[in-house]
C-alpha cells in the first residue's frame, strides 16, 4: 500500500500547558511541495517544529509510514531537514565548513561530489567558499542555510519563511533554485511563506492555518482562486 511521505493526524502542539495547534491533519507526498500560509502567530513555525519534535505534541505524525519518533537526531537521520527562520548559519565557520556540517549524519562517500553539486546550484556560495558565513549577505546566508540542510540528503525539507528580509530579485532566484532542487533531487518540501504568490506558484498544494487549526486546504491553483485566500494573502 502506498502512503504519504509525511502524515499528520489530529496533531496538537504545546508550549508548557498552552496548546498552540489544535488537531492539525496534513499530508505531503514524495517529492511534493506544500505551502503553509497563515497570519502572524497562526502556528506555522510550531507546525514545522512539531514535525521535528522540537515542541511537545499529541496525535500521530507518520514519516514513510512509521511513527516519526521523539528524537530529533533520529528524525534528521530518517530524512527530515529544517531551515529555521533566521537561518541559523554558523557565523564563525566558513561557507564550506557550514555546508559540510550539514552532512555530519551521512555515512556515504558522495559528500565531495555533492558539495560540487551544491556549489553548482548556488554559484555565489562557490565564489565565497572560504568566507566566514557571518560576512555573507542575507540572500547568501539563506542559500547557505538551505545548502547545509540539503547536505543531509533529506527526503523532506522544511523551510520557515525563506524569503524573509530578502530583496525581491533574490527571493525569485531562491525560489527558482528550490524548484530546481525539487525537480532534480525529488526532495519534498513544506514551505511556510509570507510571499504567498511565489510559494503557491511553486507548490502543488497548500494549507491555510488560522489560530492553530487548518482553515482551508486544496490544490495551489484552487487556493490562488479562493477569494478569502486572495484577499488575505495575495492582496488583491
Ligand atoms: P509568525 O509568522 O509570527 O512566525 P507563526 O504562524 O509561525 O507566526 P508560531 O510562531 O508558531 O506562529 O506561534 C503560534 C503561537 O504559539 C503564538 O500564539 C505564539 O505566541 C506561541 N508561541 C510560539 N513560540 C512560543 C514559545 N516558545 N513559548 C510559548 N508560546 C509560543
Amino acid at each position: 500500500m502506498t502512503h504519504p511521505l509525511l502524515e499528520l493526524r489530529a496533531v496538537h502542539a504545546f508550549y508548557g500547558d498552552v496548546e498552540c495547534l489544535h488537531g492539525v491533519d496534513l499530508t505531503v507526498a514524495d517529492g511534493e511541495v506544500v505551502v503553509v500560509l497563515g497570519a502572524n502567530g497562526a502556528g506555522k513555525t510550531t507546525l514545522l517544529r512539531s514535525i521535528c519534535q522540537l515542541v511537545r505534541t499529541k496525535g500521530q505524525i507518520l514519516f514513510d509510514g512509521a511513527p516519526i519518533g521523539a528524537n530529533t537526531y533520529d528524525i534528521v537521520r530518517r530524512g527530515v531537514s529544517m531551515v529555521p527562520q533566521g537561518r541559523g548559519t554558523l557565523v564563525d565557520l566558513t561557507v564550506e565548513d557550514n555546508i559540510r556540517a550539514g552532512g555530519y549524519i551521512r555515512r556515504d562517500k558522495d559528500v565531495e561530489s555533492d558539495l560540487g553539486y551544491w556549489y553548482e546550484v548556488f554559484p555565489p556560495l562557490a565564489q565565497r567558499r572560504s568566507t566566514l558565513a557571518g560576512s555573507l549577505s542575507g540572500g547568501e546566508q539563506q542559500m547557505l542555510a538551505i545548502a547545509r540542510a540539503l547536505m543531509s540528503k533529506p527526503k523532506l525539507l522544511l523551510l520557515d519563511e525563506p524569503s524573509l528580509g530578502l530583496a525581491p530579485i533574490v527571493v525569485r532566484q531562491l525560489f527558482d533554485v528550490l524548484a530546481r532542487v525539487c525537480a532534480e533531487r525529488a526532495v519534498a518540501m513544506v514551505v511556510v511563506e509570507q510571499n504567498a504568490a511565489l510559494a503557491l506558484g511553486m507548490a502543488q498544494r497548500g494549507y491555510v492555518l488560522e489560530a492553530g487549526a487548518i482553515a482551508v486546504t486544496g490544490e495551489a491553483n484552487t487556493l490562488r482562486d479562493d477569494e478569502n485566500v486572495r484577499r488575505a494573502y495575495l492582496g488583491y
